[in-house]
């Protein structure tokens, strides 16, 4: 039997080892130590593996690896002698890819509808030949006619066109089959922060996915958005801005994945804008520099965040109490989005807060994977579809809503889009289509690394790649038709 002392000792000894542990900030407890950017980690590696498969091993490098930029010149400052100096370096415009692209494009068109043509007139001609020796002599004449018509060069021209590859079934992209297959159910570990995104699966309910969808072929570049990028496996940067004579900034360096909402709201002279989660302001900057739109408006829930918006703005656009905020072609907002009420405008922006999978990744500060923000980030998926929901009720008839995140999860991308689609329908009657730009995004092959159309139902994804290291960008084109 155990003496009292003897007990009594050993819970002094324990005492004294609890006492005598290591302080938080020593090297071995760090190590032991998991931290938000490694749960991020190990939340995407269980994940997006089962979502983007094969594809996944090159975006982790991707978004592991250093990231690159584009920059965007400012029509207001030195604009002749930054891009001068841009091309002089080996910069890029991407508009001029584009363009060569577009040319490319037009050309392989036109001959694969010239191959397709004379197939089809060959093998018409097969088919015709084979009913001739089959038919009887006396009617020939009759059939001849009969089948030339049927099989004109019109008709196969017709057929030519059409392509299936993209449709509102629910056996392609995020049918309930393959929504099933992401669910990592075995692998819950019991830690209430671990794989939270399945339980959101619920909400994705492809059943209810009636809503029309329509190709777009083309994407107009505006005449005066000048981008500058490098080419892939140049890893060169850009340097930080110098201020142009006129005292701003000469460049806004961002994501490149992020000019293609902007490229997606399909701006046009003179139309309205608004950016309902604006901060820090770098798209409504680039909204801007296209020189289209007479109004923008830029909101965010963050007063500190919309003074961010009021500094880049400051920094970029010349004497802008007089010119901009004097004559409103520029205002700032601070409110929720949710509840946003001026409505009317052309053109909705909604870039909402979402997991930043390449943030998460890199940084511990703020970073949404803490404990402490997991409730948060179980609630990201409803934020974001109330706020896509409002700007569907701000647009006017006929006007765009982009809605685009920095996220790989289907759940925010085309899961919110889904979620808020069933909301406005059933609550308003009001009707959108969906346009699918993966036509049009043809254009942007050489610049940016997309997501199979396979992948998706609704929107594009721009993934990370080592040697064209942009995005992840989601973003969705939504037109409003009643
Ligand atoms: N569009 C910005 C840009 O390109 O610079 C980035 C926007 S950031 C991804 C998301 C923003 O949404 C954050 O600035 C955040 O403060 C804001 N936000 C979060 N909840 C919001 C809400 N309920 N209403 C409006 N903005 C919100």
């Amino acid at each position: 039997m155990i003496s009292y002392s003897i007990l009594k000792r050993v819970n002094q000894v324990t005492k004294t080892c609890v006492r005598y542990k290591n302080p938080p900030h020593h090297w071995s407890v760090l190590r032991k130590k998991v931290h938000p950017k490694d749960k991020a980690l190990d939340h995407f590696d269980d994940f997006y593996k089962q979502v983007f498969k094969k594809k996944w091993p090159s975006i982790r490098e991707g978004l592991l690896a250093k990231q690159k930029y584009v920059a965007i010149i400012n029509n207001y400052g030195d604009k002749e002698e930054t891009i001068a100096k841009f091309e002089n370096n080996g910069a890029i415009n991407v508009r001029s890819l584009f363009n060569l692209e577009k040319g490319y494009i037009k050309e392989e068109m036109a001959k694969n509808k010239r191959n397709r043509t004379l197939e089809e007139i060959w093998r018409k001609d097969r088919e015709m030949e084979q009913k001739h020796s089959e038919s009887n002599s006396t009617n020939t004449e009759v059939q001849d006619e009969d089948t030339t018509a049927k099989y004109s060069l019109e008709t196969s021209m017709q057929n030519a066109e059409l392509d299936y590859k993209r449709m509102v079934d629910s056996k392609n992209a995020l049918s309930t089959e393959i929504l099933n297959e992401f669910i990592p159910a075995t692998k819950l570990k019991g830690n209430e922060d671990y794989i939270p995104e399945s339980t959101h699966y619920k909400m994705f309910d492809p059943a209810t996915s009636t809503f029309k969808i329509e190709k777009e072929y083309d994407m107009h570049f505006p005449e005066n958005l000048n981008v500058y990028c490098y080419e892939e496996n140049n890893f060169s940067s850009f340097e930080p801005s110098g201020r142009a004579s006129t005292g701003v900034l000469n460049y806004y360096i961002m994501d490149g994945g992020s000019i293609l909402p902007i490229l997606a709201l399909d701006l046009t002279p003179g139309c309205t804008v608004l950016d309902l989660c604006a901060a820090p302001g770098g798209k409504s900057l680039l909204a801007i520099q296209t020189l289209y739109p007479d109004r923008v408006l830029s909101n965010d829930i963050s007063y500190s965040r919309v003074n961010r918006i009021k500094h880049v703005y400051e920094q970029f656009l010349y004497d802008l109490n007089e010119r901009w905020f004097k004559t409103e072609r520029v205002k700032l907002s601070h409110a929720d989005g949710r509840n946003l009420f001026t409505n009317g405008f052309d053109r909705v922006l909604v870039d909402v807060p979402c997991t930043t999978d390449r943030h998460s990744l890199k940084e511990n500060d703020n970073n949404i994977f803490k404990p402490s923000r997991v409730k948060e980030r179980l609630k990201l998926p409803e934020l974001q579809s109330e706020l896509l929901f409002n700007a569907l009720k701000l647009v006017k008839k006929g006007g765009i809503v982009v809605y685009s995140t920095c996220s790989l999860s289907p759940i925010q991308n085309d899961g919110v889009v889904n979620m808020a689609l069933k909301k406005i329908w059933e609550e308003t009657k009001l009707e959108f289509v969906v346009k699918d730009l993966t036509p049009a995004l043809l254009q942007v092959r050489r610049v940016f690394e997309l997501a199979s159309p396979r992948l998706l139902r609704y929107g594009h994804l721009v993934l990370p790649k080592k040697a064209q290291n942009y995005g992840p960008t989601y973003f969705c084109k939504l037109e409003r038709v009643t």
